[in-house]
């Protein structure tokens, strides 16, 4: 059997361009450009270079991108006024706040303060919420773009039993929800899930998003399985690899995304795309400067 990639950059170009476009009505129309606020509290390389990523691709997209860079010594109560002016400012369209934070802060006890129409990348406990729920609110953008990733392929998921190895509010916990929403059935797993192999071997479509090199292997796999890599790991020769072994899976799985080059260009263009709709119903219900 011949595996087929999953690759993430044909959708990423279609997002974008549909993103620049509605970037461009939106300027037209209100005199100025969507506006994210970058809210940064670290000294960190690999958020720097992120950061920086971010900021390239919204220039491309005709989205002001603002780095509001508080610095690694930041306190919660002033990561929170931040998030709480941005929300309340009518300039401030998006909002996304980088991590790592400080050491000691959590995100749950920041991201609260981040009002749920701007929290484009999904990350408090409102917009979670909101999700599990059912409503209206955004997704974090990873979750979302393994779903868009999967139909983009043509990859059918009623019905179809799919195993998410990891529970992180960012990726694994918000996916889930995602997938219920397509009328899958969800096996979350985790580091305390007794027999991942005996899981990943029963399921249609597996997800890894561990964070552990090398940790689904072709022999964990059903034949014909599917499987999405979402992990993004630093081999030791300094290059960026999944969570999954492509060698043994190739001629095994049916179809596997790539990494890079599968589900990262396409979480990127949902962010800018979710800047653009908050900028949207920010206009729609009149509260712009
Ligand atoms: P995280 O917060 O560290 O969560 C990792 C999850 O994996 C946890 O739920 C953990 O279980 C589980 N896990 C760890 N080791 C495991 C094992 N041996 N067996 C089964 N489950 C295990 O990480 P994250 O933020 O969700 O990110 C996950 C991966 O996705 C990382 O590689 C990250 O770099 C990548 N990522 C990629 C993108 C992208 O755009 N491509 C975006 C975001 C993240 P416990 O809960 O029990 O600890």
């Amino acid at each position: 059997m011949d595996t087929a990639s999953l690759t993430g950059k044909e959708l990423a170009a279609a997002v974008n361009a549909d993103t620049t476009a509605r970037a461009k009505a939106l300027t037209e129309q209100a005199g100025r450009a969507p506006r994210l606020a970058l809210v940064v509290a670290n000294d960190d390389p690999a958020s720097a270079w992120y950061v920086n990523s971010l900021k390239k691709s919204a220039a491309n997209r005709g989205i002001d991108c603002e780095t509001v860079d508080l610095g690694a010594d930041a306190t919660a109560d002033a990561l929170r006024t931040e998030l709480s002016v941005r929300s309340a400012d009518p300039g401030t369209d998006a909002i996304m706040l980088q991590t790592p934070l400080p050491a000691g802060i959590s995100l749950d006890e920041v991201s609260p303060a981040i009002a749920a129409t701007k929290d484009v990348d999904g990350v408090s406990p409102l917009s979670l919420g909101l999700l599990t729920a059912g409503s209206a609110g955004f997704a974090p953008a990873t979750a979302e773009a393994v779903v868009e990733l999967l139909k983009h392929h043509g990859i059918a998921l009623a019905g179809r039993h799919v195993a998410v190895v990891g529970r992180s509010n960012v990726v694994g916990k918000p996916l889930a929800q995602l997938l219920l929403a397509e009328n899958a059935t969800v096996t979350i797993c985790h580091s305390r899930t007794t027999d991942l192999p005996a899981v990943t071997s029963a399921a249609d479509i597996v997800v890894a998003a561990a964070g552990r090199i090398g940790l689904v292997t072709g022999a964990n796999l059903r034949p014909g399985a599917v499987v999405v890599d979402v992990g993004t790991n630093e081999a030791a020769d300094g290059s960026i690899v999944g969570d999954v072994d492509p060698a043994s899976v190739q001629g095994r799985a049916a179809a596997l995304s790539p990494v890079p080059g599968g589900v990262g260009p396409v979480t990127t263009a949902l962010l800018m795309r979710h800047v653009v709709i908050a900028a949207e119903q920010a206009r729609r219900n009149g509260g712009v400067a």
